[in-house]
């Protein structure tokens, strides 16, 4: 049976050390780290991931600066907002809630935000360093994944892994990671032929598909890390929807040497990393070495 990895204690964990780097911050430098969220429209998930976002910075003494629009914004407006961002210098961290309405060109918006503010990681430049393996912003989703995988498996180097999904969000800066770890990196993705001899062969196994439950545990090979970055809402018993990855994960942990949950895995990685990369920001914004 294979262990399953808490990432909501590694997440808490991960946040009480950022508190303590932050509370240093002040006391040395007196200096609090600055995060902006910009949030367009009023879409139900979106609220609740930025309210998450603010309450968590709070909680580690980051300051939280919420900036929230009407869906009919113009872009013209929210560039102006972005840049108005990038020159305040009590912000050091700079993040826009996707998606955004149809009529905003998301890559312009992201394009404006100054990448040494770019806590998400998506400007071009960021994700440029990062394949070239220079210092960069890192998606946070991937972020939090090597965080968990490195604390499991320490040197990866030769490890085969496998990632299904190729988004530039999770897939593609997760493959990123795991070259510059020196393991063997196959992305898959939905015109992968014979998806499951491809997942058989790998001794980390990354599963961002968006599909329930898809990857099943005769497709694992005996004794990989799994990362299940999947997350899927379905009808469960008595019409209450429930959480589920893109593994399924009760045919997968009696496979698995280590597993991700769904609820309670990578998710939780991802608020803890976009603070983590706030003060990663400003600590470079303050010629300081990384945390
Ligand atoms: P995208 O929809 O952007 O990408 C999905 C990828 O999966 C694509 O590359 C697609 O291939 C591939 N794919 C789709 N169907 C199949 C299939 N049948 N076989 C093989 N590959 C397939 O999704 P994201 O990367 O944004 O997200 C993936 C999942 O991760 C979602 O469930 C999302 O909710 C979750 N997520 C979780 C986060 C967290 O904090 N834990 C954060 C971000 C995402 P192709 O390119 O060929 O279309």
């Amino acid at each position: 049976m294979g262990d399953i990895i808490d990432g909501k204690a590694f997440a808490a964990t991960l946040r009480q050390n950022i508190a303590a780097e932050v509370s240093a911050l002040k006391s040395e430098r007196g200096i609090s780290p600055g995060l902006a969220v910009v949030l367009v429209g009023d879409d139900p998930a979106s609220q609740v991931y930025v309210r998450n976002k603010g309450r968590q910075a709070r909680e580690t003494g980051i300051q939280s600066f919420e900036h929230r629009l009407e869906r009919d914004t113009q872009e013209a407006q929210i560039l102006d907002l972005i840049r108005d961002l990038n020159a305040d210098p009590s912000v050091n961290g700079i993040l826009v809630q996707l998606p955004l309405p149809r009529h905003m060109d998301a890559e312009k918006v992201l394009q404006t935000i100054d990448p040494s503010k770019d806590v998400d990681g998506f400007h071009p430049i960021n994700v440029g360093q990062l394949t070239v393996g220079a210092d960069a912003l890192v998606p946070c989703t991937p972020l939090g994944c090597m965080m968990l995988l490195r604390d499991r498996l320490g040197d990866m180097s030769g490890l085969d892994a496998v990632i299904v999904g190729r988004s530039n969000i999770v897939g593609k800066p997760m493959a990123a990671l795991l070259l510059r770890e020196n393991c063997t990196v196959t992305i898959a993705h939905s015109r992968t032929r014979d998806l499951p001899a491809v997942c058989r062969r790998a001794d980390i196994l990354v599963a961002a598909v968006g599909r329930p439950a898809m990857i099943q545990g005769e497709w694992i090979k005996p004794g990989a890390t799994v990362i299940d970055v999947g997350i899927n809402r379905i009808e469960g018993e008595n019409g209450k929807t429930r959480l589920v990855g893109d593994v399924d994960f009760a045919s997968a942990l009696p496979v698995a040497g280590a597993i991700t949950p769904v609820p309670g895995g990578v998710g939780p990685m991802t608020i803890a990393c976009l603070l983590h990369n706030t003060l990663v920001a400003t600590r470079r914004q303050l010629a300081m070495p990384p945390p």
